[in-house]
């Protein structure tokens, strides 16, 4: 059985997961049940990176040891995962004993390669990414990108840095031959200008003092911890048993699919890679690279005020209505808009309508005339079926995944428009075939649906089987 190995990025815990979290953990979902329903062997990773000082910084403003604020907010997380249907294999937490030694391992196989070094320095932080800025990155304000109206830190000091720009030929190379394959190809040629530009050493490290004594210690130099990015994404090696477990880690690495958001591309798609490179280790195969959302054209941010609780919206709606909504409204690999107009008017239209309409007249034809789901389809939807397999084939295999579910809508709408022309509520010659023609393609809808909207598309499944229909997604009155 061929493996399959997905990640979700790793999220700070130093706040409450929101919808943006949501869209992620979705879409890497959709990505191994599509897999796993092709028969693979799946693996899908998530955790938390509990080690960032800016969850020291939110602990000590929330007045919480920082070890319980991490471990609440973590939980959290792998909570929203639950509640959002997402089959989470693992969840490994930063804070773990096997991921601390598995990263000290890491470390150790990048110095030995000569790669590691200590030196001192003085540059521009911004805590909110955990990141070093050069002058030509940061806005017109001189303000991190990412965060305008923050003050960067002045930051001088001795750490140990990582001989990045030993790998920036190496790195060209990966990223132009797809070796790395970074989708969609907007994102990768960004990190191709930036890989233009000659490549800084970069810090991996900092003093006991300035990381608060916390994160994972540097092997063999008790004043320094590592820096969050280096153990952070050793995340993805560490879960699956790297440094503690080798069958195991032999088996899942390299990652298939990486799904990260485009504000930390250049860490998988440089940082990453060169750590990997260094360590004589295998490199993930695709990074999937997705926007970011807005609320209402907005930016979402706690001082607006506008961020979305995406548990409020899987009590209201469902877990599979937000799925849908996250899925097929956002673009895949860019920025997408949530408002609560939008999210009622495609529940509606497609959910409610769409597919709870046509799941409830076929249950009812089926019903009255007490048939059973046939063991094949007439050429007259037949036709129809395969091509919108094939397409949603396509689309998921370049995680096209609104593109994928409109070609189910599609099928769902010629459904409708058949039963319009056949009109099988009237006794006829063919009033049988057409419902089991029906009701076989409204199965094989339930069974496309399987990788978005799990939950639905058992249902849809068990009502045929039944003969018994219910509704799906119940209107909201506007
Ligand atoms: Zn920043």
């Amino acid at each position: 059985m061929e493996k399959f190995y997905v990640t979700s990025a790793i999220p700070y815990v130093n706040a409450r997961p929101h919808l943006g979290h949501a869209l992620e953990f979705v879409q890497a979902d959709v990505i191994s049940r599509f897999h796993r329903q092709k028969g693979e062997d799946v693996l899908l990773l998530s955790g938390s990176d509990d080690n960032a000082l800016k969850n020291v910084q939110a602990a000590e403003q929330a007045g919480v040891p920082v070890e319980q604020f991490v471990e609440e907010n973590g939980q959290l997380f792998f909570e929203l995962a639950q509640a959002l249907g997402v089959h989470l294999d693992i969840f490994q937490r930063g804070t773990s004993k096997e991921h601390h030694s598995s990263s000290q391992k890491l470390w150790e196989l990048c110095r030995k390669a000569g790669d590691i070094y200590k030196d001192s320095y003085e540059g521009l932080y911004c805590v909110g990414c955990e990141v070093f800025y050069v002058r030509g990155e940061l806005n017109e304000k001189g303000e991190c990108p990412e965060h305008p109206g923050k003050k960067l830190e002045k930051v001088s000091e001795e750490n140990y840095f990582f001989r990045l720009s030993k790998y920036q030929k190496q790195l060209v190379e990966l990223l132009e031959k797809d070796e790395l394959r970074i989708i969609p190809e907007s994102r990768k040629n960004e990190m191709l200008a930036f890989l233009r530009e000659p490549l800084q050493d970069i810090s991996i490290s900092r003093s006991n003092e300035r990381a608060r004594n916390w994160g994972v210690p540097v092997p063999e130099d008790e004043g320094q911890r590592m820096y969050v990015w280096f153990d952070a994404l050793n995340i993805y090696q560490s879960g699956i048993g790297f440094g503690s477990d080798e069958g195991k880690y032999k088996k899942w690495w390299p990652a298939d699919v990486q799904v990260i958001g485009k504000g930390i591309a250049r860490f998988h798609a440089v940082y990453w890679p060169a750590f990997l490179l260094s360590a004589g280790l295998p490199l993930p195969k695709v990074l999937f690279v997705h926007g970011y959302l807005t609320v209402e054209g907005k930016k979402m941010s706690k001082s607006v005020g506008n961020v979305v609780d995406p548990f409020e919206l899987i009590e209201r709606y469902g877990a599979d209505a937000l799925r849908y909504f996250l899925l097929r409204e956002i673009p895949a690999s860019e920025d997408g808009d949530y408002s609560r107009e939008k999210f009622e008017t495609r529940y509606n239209a497609d959910l409610a309508s769409g597919l709870g309409n046509l799941t409830a007249r076929v249950l009812t034809l089926a019903e009255k005339n007490k048939m059973k789901v046939p063991k094949r389809v007439g050429d007259r939807l037949g036709s129809a079926l395969r091509g919108a397999k094939e397409k949603l084939e396509q689309d998921l295999s370049e995680f096209q995944f609104g593109s994928a579910l409109g070609a189910i809508w599609e099928l769902i709408t010629i459904c409708d428009r058949y039963i319009e022309a056949k009109k099988p509520w009237e006794e006829s010659e063919e009033q049988e075939e057409v419902i089991a023609d029906l009701m076989f393609v409204l199965r094989e809808i339930g069974d496309m649906l399987k990788p978005f909207l799990p939950e639905t598309s058992e249902r849809i499944v068990a009502q045929l089987k039944t003969g018994k229909g219910e509704s799906l997604f119940p209107r909201i009155a506007s």
